[in-house]
């Protein structure tokens, strides 16, 4: 479908649905900026499409579209077409430095064939010499061509080096790249696709060494309200104060993602219920102990809290259907009131 989007971007219809953009963001008070125009070309050219069915999930929630939330559905719906634009650039650029050091390789392959044959007619001559002035010309003509092959040598490794050092920026490039394509953006931890990964290589390595693993799902309470009361700025500073304190303690080997808009997640490999249980209500403690200002004016903003919910892997359990016992919990922490945490065993056990 992305495809599709690119086709028509370079057709007939491409300025009408440029335009269509235009208006349509117009009467959803979007602001234009480069990033919502590309979010809402790929919605507008595929609305059945994941993104597409993302903003309209989001105008139907009358959620505003904030840089924030601009971001995060840039980095989860649009990071493979950047991603590879990125690394069509750097084949390309791999493809020149390929070409140049084989073209200096063959030149050098040239020249020394060269050199070969000057040795050989030189070591034929020599036979012939007659006199002092025959010699000095042979001896002129050998120095020559040493000087010659020296030189072009001594090219051919600059190029080698101009072409490493080339690479190696090349890779730094690529690896920051890809960094950013597993980051969210506003809370720089690990966005929802580099959580999705995580999460099945910490299945996969569970069932490999059968040590326990741990998934927790962690939402803030009433943030939407606290959205509408205090503005999305404030909010997107709660967002990150969470992230914050969240990444203090998903130290390695555990891991921390913001899963969505206000939804978090952690993994913890082998470690019991019970530390897993004291680690989300630390977190939830520091966060509800903390009195938030509001930076421009200053305004006490009152308490924010977070529900959690976590379940341990069953023996052979898809990622999914542990996530969704995560959840599950988490629901429960809601219902019975927020600020709490709950396990998923205690719901199994209940049933
Ligand atoms: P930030 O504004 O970039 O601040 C980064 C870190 O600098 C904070 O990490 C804290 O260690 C320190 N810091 C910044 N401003 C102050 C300050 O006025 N007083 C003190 N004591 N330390 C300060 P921390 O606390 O983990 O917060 C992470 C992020 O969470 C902050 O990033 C900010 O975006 C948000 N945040 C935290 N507390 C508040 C708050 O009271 N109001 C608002 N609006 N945002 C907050």
């Amino acid at each position: 479908m992305r495809a599709q989007v690119e086709t028509t971007l370079r057709g007939p219809e491409s300025y009408s649905l440029a335009r269509r953009v235009v208006d349509e963001m117009q009467a959803a008070n979007v602001w234009p900026t480069p990033v919502n125009f590309e979010l809402w070309l790929h919605y507008l050219g595929d609305p059945e499409g994941p993104l597409g069915r993302e903003i309209q999930r989001l105008l139907a929630a009358d959620e505003p579209f904030t840089d924030a939330m601009s971001d995060m559905l840039a980095a989860e719906y649009l990071p493979r077409g950047r991603l590879s634009e990125e690394i069509r650039d750097a084949g390309r650029v791999l493809d020149r430095e390929l070409a140049s050091v084989a073209d200096a390789i063959s030149k050098a392959h040239q020249s020394q064939s060269a050199y070969g044959d000057t040795l050989a007619d030189a070591s034929a001559g020599i036979e012939r010499v007659e006199n002092p002035d025959g010699l000095k010309t042979l001896v002129t003509t050998l120095t020559t061509a040493t000087l010659k092959v020296q030189n072009e040598n001594a090219a051919l490794e600059k190029k080698l080096e101009t072409s490493t050092r080339e690479v190696a920026k090349l890779r730094e490039h690529l690896e920051q790249v890809r960094r950013d394509a597993m980051t969210d953006a506003l809370t720089n931890l690990a966005n929802r696709k580099a959580f999705d990964e995580h999460l099945s290589a910490a299945c996969e390595a569970e069932d490999a060494d059968s040590k326990a693993l741990t998934l927790a799902v962690i939402d803030i309470d009433h943030f939407k309200r606290f959205n509408d009361t205090w503005g999305h700025q404030t909010g997107d500073q709660v967002l990150r104060y969470v992230a914050s304190v969240l990444a203090r303690v998903a130290r390695h080997p555990r891991m921390a993602a913001r899963y969505g808009g206000e939804e978090f997640a952690m993994i913890f490999p082998s470690e019991s219920a019970g530390t897993v249980e004291a680690a989300l209500n630390a977190v939830r403690h520091e966060i509800a102990s903390r009195a938030l200002r509001r930076r421009s004016t200053n305004d006490e903003l009152g308490a924010v809290t977070i529900s959690a919910g976590f379940a341990q892997r069953k023996r052979g359990e898809s990622a999914s259907a542990l996530l969704e016992r995560a959840d599950a919990a988490l629901y429960v922490s809601k219902r019975n009131g927020r600020n709490q945490v709950t396990a998923a065993d205690v719901l199994d056990k209940a049933a």
